[in-house]
Order: structure tokens, then sequence, then C-alpha cells
């Protein structure tokens, strides 16, 4: 029999519904899972208390023949969701010891639908990286390794605490969150699903921000039916957040069977760069075939502002950022430093609460933003972010339904490989995903085959505005295509 913790989402909804199992018996197989990958690090805290209560409380319902529509299903949480009495830090020193009083909109409709709860997922500090090597909690190793060789690697970041717990089986899902491709870059590198929906379809109230007008919460999970069950619960309109759309939320666990026939499928010919490895030409254009022999049309388009979007991205992200990150001041939430006067204490505070990338974007940020450099970099910035959404309204309007790419410019990189002098490096590493957050748009990666050295390698649909359902449908098809990744054996445990 396959572990309780190996199921599927959707596999372990139907096993708790029949009684194979109860709730508190698959809440303790991850417990035990998570103890035994201390290796890995993708948990900053677990809760075992909280979890065990909760799955009784599940176990409970599903006797009463009350069960929710996540009932008893244990997953993860980025450590970027307020999570009311539990240690909250954004991967961040400055937020030692934060316990929010209330809880994110997000995770409370996962709790509301039954979830259960098994703790706080290791990221990049505040958000801000591709690989979880700036987190204060310690970086995050995946569980996968290049065959014939035991070099650790990176999970992806931001969400690489999300992504390396789904691959490594500490839970069934997780959520994540999504500024510039840190739900699908993770998702990719670890043969994982994500998908980062549309601007506006989740709530980001109690979601600690980097980048406001870019961030957008969605799920990881091993299969494209678990992510389109974990976003149903996720999505929804919440009046706190100002810019959370009042739309109803579609069932988008039905969408997955739809298919692809009939459907205009683009690929846009800027996404082929310079220096590209043929492998990951080679993945795209099997994608392309795939959906071509499941009735899609395939159909070359172009998005002629793609090579603007990473320079723009690095300013407009940047920017928010320092405003955002202006309230940790040592008053309000967890590290104080004393100083001799008020700004004394911010200063300290500031200077031993932040790491170095975080310093780095809010130096940015507030350059790009001065008086002086307000117009040069900023507002151009801007600019180019709305030529940008109208590459895509244009292809949008010319009939093409959803647009493939590569996930990612490579597999996963080795711990250290890219924290070199030069962090452009790394940001090269988001050509694929900004894009989409730049335009708003719902982005989704699926695991579509392995590279010469065994590592998963993603491909990534991209939609229209409030368009899940389409992703959903062709990623489905790609899976059925390419067929699910084995996950690592458990080296760690
Ligand atoms: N890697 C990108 C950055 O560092 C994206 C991060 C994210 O999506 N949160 O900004």
């Amino acid at each position: 029999m396959t572990a309780l913790n190996e199921l599927t989402l959707a596999e372990a909804r139907d096993g708790l519904k029949a009684k194979d199992f109860s709730a508190r018996e698959i809440a303790q197989a991850h417990l035990d899972a998570i103890d035994r990958a201390k290796a890995l690090n993708a948990y900053i805290v677990a809760t075992p208390d909280r979890a065990l209560k909760m799955a009784e409380v599940s176990d409970q319902k599903i006797a009463k023949g009350e069960a929710r529509p996540l009932e008893g299903l244990p997953l993860g949480i980025k450590d970027l969701f307020a999570t009311q009495g539990v240690h909250t830090t954004a991967g961040s020193k400055i937020l030692e010891g934060f316990e929010p009083h209330y809880e994110s909109n997000v995770s409370s409709q996962l709790w509301r639908d039954g979830a259960v709860m098994l703790g706080k997922l290791n990221l990049d500090e505040f958000a801000m990286g591709s690989s979880n090597e700036t987190s204060a909690y310690g970086k995050t190793i995946s569980p996968w390794r290049r065959q014939g060789s035991d070099a650790p690697l990176v999970p992806g970041g931001s969400s690489g605490g999300s992504a390396a717990a789904v691959a490594a089986h500490l839970c069934l899902g997780a959520t994540a969150t999504d500024t510039g491709g840190s739900i699908r870059q993770p998702a990719a590198f670890t043969g994982t699903v994500g998908i980062k929906p549309t601007y506006g379809r989740c709530s980001r109230w109690g979601i600690i921000a980097y980048a406001s007008s870019l961030d957008q919460a969605g799920p990881i999970a091993r299969t494209v039916q678990d992510c389109a069950i974990l976003l149903g619960s996720m999505a929804g309109h919440d009046p706190r957040d100002t810019t959370s759309v009042d739309l109803p939320v579609p069932d988008f666990e039905a969408a997955i069977s739809r298919g692809v026939k009939g459907l205009t499928i683009g690929i846009p010919k800027e996404y082929r760069v310079e220096g590209m490895p043929a492998e990951i030409q080679r993945l795209w254009d099997q994608g392309a075939d795939w959906l071509r022999e499941a009735g899609a049309t395939i159909k070359e388009i172009s998005l002629p502002h793609t090579q603007y979007a990473l320079p723009a991205y690095y300013i407009v992200a940047p920017a928010e950022a320092s405003s955002n990150l202006a309230r940790y001041d040592g008053v309000r939430y967890g590290l104080r430093v004393p100083g001799k006067d008020i700004a004394g204490m911010y200063e300290n505070t500031r200077a031993a609460g932040f790491g170095r990338e975080v310093k780095r974007r809010i130096m940015i940020g507030t350059y790009v933003l001065s008086a002086g450099y307000y117009d040069a970099y900023y507002v151009r910035a801007q600019k180019i972010r709305t030529l940008i959404k109208r590459d895509f309204e244009a292809a949008y309007a010319s009939g093409v339904d959803a647009i493939l790419t590569p996930a990612t410019p490579s597999a996963a990189f080795g711990i250290g490989e890219m924290a070199s002098a030069d962090p452009v490096e790394m940001y090269l590493n988001d050509v694929f995903t900004v894009t989409v957050n730049m335009a708003g748009l719902p982005g989704i990666s699926v695991p579509a085959g392995l590279d010469a050295q065994g590592l998963p390698l993603g491909l990534q649909l991209i939609g229209r505005p409030f368009d899940e359902e389409t992703l959903f449908a062709a990623a489905q098809t790609i899976e059925n295509a390419a067929g699910r990744i084995t996950l690592p054996k458990a080296w760690w445990a």
C-alpha cells in the first residue's frame, strides 16, 4: 500500500471519505515524515499539536457525514502567510518572535474547508530570490539530486520550502506566492505543479507584502488536479483586499478534463532566448506536439516587448518593496535593537534584521523612487509594463487561448552556484515568468520531463485574465502525455 503521505491530495480525500484511514493517521504520517526530513530544512516551524487537534475535528466531521471539501487534508503554509498565534517570519530575522493576531484570508479559507495545518514553510527572505538561499532560517535543500552526484541542489525560490515539502511528501500540498515566478520556478525545479492565478483571484490580505501590484497567492501540489482542488478553496472575493476581484470561483477541478480540442496555443518567438539549452527547446517542442496531438492548433506569436520585462520588473518590484518594508522599524513587529534615540533604534533594528538581498532591494527601490530618478526609472518601467500587457492582449485578441513557454531557462542549480558576486545572474532565472506578473495574468508550471542529469523540467502555460480553467485543462493534457514524474526516494530520512 502507498504510504499515506505519498497519496495525491485527491486520493487522500477519497480515502478519508471511504474511511480507509483517519485524518489523525494521515496527519501523523506527515508529521513523522517531517521529523525525518530535518536535513531538507523545508519547514521553519512544524505545528504538530495544532495538526493533530485539527485532524481530530476532521475525524468527527467525517464520522457525522459532515465532511467539508478539504476535510482532514494536511497542508504546509508558506511562512509569508500570517497564521494566528503561529510564528510568522517571512524568512527574515526582523520578524523574529512575531505571532500575528489574525489569519491570512487564503489560509483561513483552507481551514474553513477542513484542511489541517502541518506548519510553516521556508522561503527566501521576504520572498526575494529564486533559490531559497536568502532565508534567515537557513537554506532549504531540494530532495532532488543530479544523477550520480550528491551535491545539494536548490529547490528554487522564493517558495522553495513549499516546493521541496510537496516533492518530498512532507505535505499533500502547500500555499505559495508568486511576485515574479516564485510559485512556477520552484515547482519546475522540483517536479511539482504550481499555479499563479490571475492578479485579484486570491486575496492578499494577511500575506506579508513584497511588491503589492505583482504579488499573488497560489498552490503547489503533486498533480494538476490537486492544484485545481486547492485553488478552489484559496480563491474568492475578500473586501479587505481592494484588488481582490468579485467574481465567482469556477469549479477548477471540473476543468481539468476539458481537454484542448479546438484551442489555439501560442508559441511566443521572443521566448527563444539566446543561450537556451537545447534540451529546454526540445521539451518546449515536445509540449507543443502533445497539445497538437490532443487537438489544439499551435500558432507562432510575437510578444515584442518581452526583452524589457526583466529589467522593468527589477525596478517595479524593488520600488514597491522599499515602500512595503518601511514598516519594519522595531516598534510594531518582531526584532528590536535599541539605539541612542528612536532614529538609532530604527537604524540598528533594520541593519541587524534585514539580510543582504533585502537591503539591496530596499536601496534600489529607494533610488528609483527618489525625486531625481523617478521619471528616468520608475515611470519608464511602468510604461514598459503597459506595453508588455498590451502584447498579451494583442495575442489573445488574435484568437490565442493560452501561451506555451518553458517555465525556466534551466533545471535546478547547485547550492552556492549562483550566489556569485553578480546578483543579476540569479535574476535572469526569472526570464520566462516575470512577464506574467507584469501583465497580471494566470500562469501554471507543469512537469514535462527530465534533463540529461535526471532533473525535472517544467513547461509554463499562460492564460487570459481569470481563465485559469483553460490552464488546468491544458496542463492536465501535458501531465497525461508526459506521465507523472517519479519523485526522488527519501535519501534524507
Ligand atoms: N525571483 C524573483 C525575485 O526575486 C521573484 C520572487 C517572487 O516571485 N517572489 O523577485
